[in-house]
């Protein structure tokens, strides 16, 4: 049976074995951490992203396990509206809404599907050739393994060292010059979803099922700060804006507040792919969350991906990478650079120009839901 060996246990790399796994692919998944219990966030799993799920059978387990995104707009820090939309013009449009849901339950729906053994915890991918195959591993007792494959999946992330390997010299992920923060908080009463845009600063609030909230913020600041509190700084940055905004931080806890910095790669890679040897999600195009697209194009390359390479020979499979590769960049150069647009606009400090972006998002949010809506064509429709 032909082998595929995947690097990395994220959502990206379990969802490459999934989709392989189902077109007949033996998976080994090698992950490096002792455990794959991701960090204690929301995600939003777009339109895209759900039909991308439809196709390995999930769509309606993450479905059913989410909160609808319900009501969702973009708000300033007085609480005025600017623009919103609802799920139900959403899913008009494009058959399903974005959901929401913690990050544990995702990687959980994907983590049980796979088949039994497939997974090697504590085992790191240190090397692999494009050329034969041949993957070297750590082992958990810090001792070193070679394995074969005939395909490789690396999905090992943003600091990605098959990326490196692969594209010597070409440039690394850059930090965006903002920091973001994330937590889960439990909220007994009903709250919307929103993002509130002050002068550089970003406030978002998204339900989760089961009574909690997942927030996220970001800010500009200077790369690797930390406060010695990372929940009274949200305070001091956000603590009197609109309602939810303080009673949802009162309520954080302050030893589950994430902080990390945003890097993205500006420059997007030639391919995805180098002989036997196919890049996916953040090691392929690590991007900024304003689009909230990050592991919906994981999720998306992982079913593109599985549909081109067949268990077959070594030309089918260096044949379909390269159709990958092609419509891969093809699909997730703009999403990539539009996030990083959102990102710098968001991040705008200068009062006037604060007010002419409102400004001209109140005019945009003026012409109705349907409208505001359509702006997310291009990412939400797909298939095309
Ligand atoms: C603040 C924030 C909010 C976000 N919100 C959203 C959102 O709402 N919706 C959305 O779609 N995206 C969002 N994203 C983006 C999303 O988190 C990432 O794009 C996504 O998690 C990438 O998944 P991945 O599997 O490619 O990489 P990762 O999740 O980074 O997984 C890589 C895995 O590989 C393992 N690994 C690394 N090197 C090796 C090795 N050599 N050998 C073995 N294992 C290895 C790592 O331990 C890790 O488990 C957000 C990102 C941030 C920072």
């Amino acid at each position: 049976m032909a082998h595929a060996v995947v690097a990395g246990a994220g959502i990206g790399g379990l969802t490459a074995a999934l989709a392989l796994a189902r077109n007949g692919w033996q998976v080994t998944v090698l992950e490096q951490a002792a455990s794959i219990e991701p960090v204690g966030a929301g995600l939003a799993v777009a339109p895209n992203a759900l039909r991308a799920l439809d196709v390995i059978g999930l769509g309606d387990e993450v479905r059913k396990l989410s909160a609808i995104q319900g009501e969702a707009g973009l708000r300033r820090p007085s609480g005025r509206w600017l623009s919103r939309t609802t799920a139900e013009d959403a899913a008009a449009r494009y058959g399903d809404s974005t959901v929401l849901l913690t990050r544990s339950a995702l990687v959980g729906i994907l983590a049980a599907r796979l088949p039994e053994d497939a997974l090697r915890l504590g085992t790191r991918a240190e090397s692999a050739d494009p050329g034969t195959g041949l993957v070297t591993l750590t082992i958990p007792t810090g001792g070193t393994e070679t394995i074969r494959a005939d395909l490789v999946v690396a999905a090992d992330g943003i600091r990605s060292r098959t990326r490196a390997a692969l594209f010597p010299g070409h440039p690394e992920p850059v930090y965006t010059g903002v920091t973001s923060w994330r937590a889960i908080v439990p909220c007994p009463g009903a709250v919307g979803a929103s993002e509130t845009w002050g002068a550089g600063l970003v406030f978002g609030v998204m339900p989760l099922a089961g009574g909690q909230v997942y927030c996220y913020a970001t800010a500009p600041v200077a790369a690797g700060l930390r406060a010695e509190s990372e929940k009274d700084e949200l305070i001091r940055l956000f603590g009197r804006w609109h309602d939810p905004i303080p009673a949802l931080l009162a309520a954080a806890d302050p030893d589950a507040v994430l902080r990390h910095d945003i890097y993205a790669l500006d420059t997007p890679l030639p391919a995805f792919h180098s002989g036997r040897i196919a890049l996916l999600g953040d090691a392929a195009h690590p991007m900024t969350p304003n689009l909230g697209q990050g592991a919906c194009q994981a999720i998306e390359d992982a079913v593109v991906l599985a549909r081109h390479v067949s268990p077959g020979s070594p030309t089918q499979i260096t044949g379909g990478l390269a159709a990958y590769s092609r419509e891969r960049l093809a699909r997730t150069t703009p999403i990539v650079r539009r996030s990083r647009l959102i990102g710098r606009i968001s991040g705008w400090r200068d009062p006037l120009a604060v007010a002419l972006r409102d400004g001209a998002m109140r005019a945009a949010g003026l012409l109705g839901p349907a409208v505001a809506v359509r702006q997310f064509d291009s990412v939400f429709r797909w298939p095309a």
